[in-house]
């Protein structure tokens, strides 16, 4: 099979909102009159965020579903993306369930795959996204990191931590008595995360800023706190029951201590969950924008102006020590 045959059986799909698709010099898109395009790109380079022996048709969707959560956290509706794939080698028994895993979650999205480039070389995937914000009165309705402010709560959506415990049990660092049911749903979240997009278009003009939590929540709010000028309290009694699968009533309590279930909530990473700030006169819209995703979300702090993030006890005391976030240079 050569590289125009691996195109055009796997990744060539007739264009329905584009104006060209695959197999011209350049794809067209002709966005919305009234609306910006919403760009981000995300690589994944095995060793790194996944294991060579990862079920291709879980690393098609992945690889999406990482861009598809950049534009849930910017309020974007996806449009179409882009796939720059190095492959080491042309199989079929790969490219069929990676390109079905992939094409599925683009489907759900209504996101066309519409250009890419193929080379050989060590598996190695990039996408580019595309999505559209609506521009009401000459102003943007994307949601951006910069627009936190004092008094705001802070929230996040679904759960946090599952996706490190799947990690721990591929490590080998969990105990022997976790049930294999709560570990296959843990691997779900971990290779087929599940992008907040309704939620992102719900919360235009209810939030105050907005980012995925794909480093850790910590490392991710920081950056929100950064860009906004601003700090934050975050309630770690209410954060330590977002850890979903501690919660099943399969977990055996104490096998994992509160220690280290509080440290995957906060700095787990690979939650792909959105973390987001709303004034309080929007509590009832945030929870209207929740009801309407379909999409459960829980305050877990609050935006002050001293710089800086606090981690307060159930008694609001604060607690010492810090979780470090992942950062691929530290
Ligand atoms: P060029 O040489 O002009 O850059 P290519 O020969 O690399 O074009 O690609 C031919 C067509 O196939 C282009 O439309 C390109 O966008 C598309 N394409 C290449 N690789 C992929 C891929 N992995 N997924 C989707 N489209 C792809
Ligand atoms: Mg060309």
């Amino acid at each position: 099979m050569g590289e125009f045959d691996l195109i055009a059986r796997y990744f060539t799909r007739p264009a329905a909102k584009a104006a060209l698709g695959v197999g011209d010099d350049c794809a067209l898109l002709q966005p919305t009159p009234g609306t910006q395009l919403a760009i981000s790109s995300d690589m994944l380079v095995e060793g790194r965020h996944f294991f060579a022996d990862v079920d291709p048709g879980a690393l098609g969707h992945k690889a999406l579903a990482v861009n598809l959560s950049d534009l849930a956290a910017c309020g974007a509706t996806p449009l179409a993306f882009t796939l720059a794939l190095a492959l080491p080698r042309a199989d079929a028994a790969w490219l069929e369930p990676f390109s079905r895993g992939l094409l599925a979650l683009a489907d759900a999205h209504g996101c066309e795959l519409i250009g890419g480039d193929t080379t050989q070389g060590p598996l190695n995937l990039c996408i580019t996204v595309f999505g559209e914000v609506p521009v009401v009165n000459g102003k943007s309705q994307a949601l951006l990191r910069s627009g936190a402010r004092a008094g705001d709560d802070v929230y996040v959506s679904g759960t946090l931590g599952d996706a490190r415990l799947a990690l721990e049990a591929k490590r080998g660092t969990l105990p022997a008595d976790v049930s294999a049911e709560l570990l296959a749903q843990a691997r779900q979240r971990l290779e087929q995360p599940t992008p907040r997009i309704a939620l992102g278009q719900a919360l235009r003009g209810v939030a105050s800023a907005a980012i995925d939590v794909s480093d850790g929540l910590l490392g991710d709010l920081q950056h929100i706190l950064q860009a906004s000028g601003v700090g934050a309290s975050i309630d770690t009694a209410v954060a330590i029951d977002l850890i979903a699968i501690c919660a099943h009533p399969a977990w055996t309590a104490g096998l994992i201590s509160l220690q280290k279930q509080l440290e995957w909530v906060l700095a787990g990473g690979d939650d792909y969950e959105l973390a987001f700030t709303a004034p309080v006169s929007a509590r009832e819209a945030v929870l209207a924008a929740s009801r309407h995703a379909n999409t459960p979300v829980t305050r877990i702090g609050r935006i002050e102006q001293d710089p800086g993030l606090r981690l307060l006890d159930a008694q609001g005391k604060a607690l010492p020590g810090s979780f470090a976030s992942f950062d691929h240079f530290a």
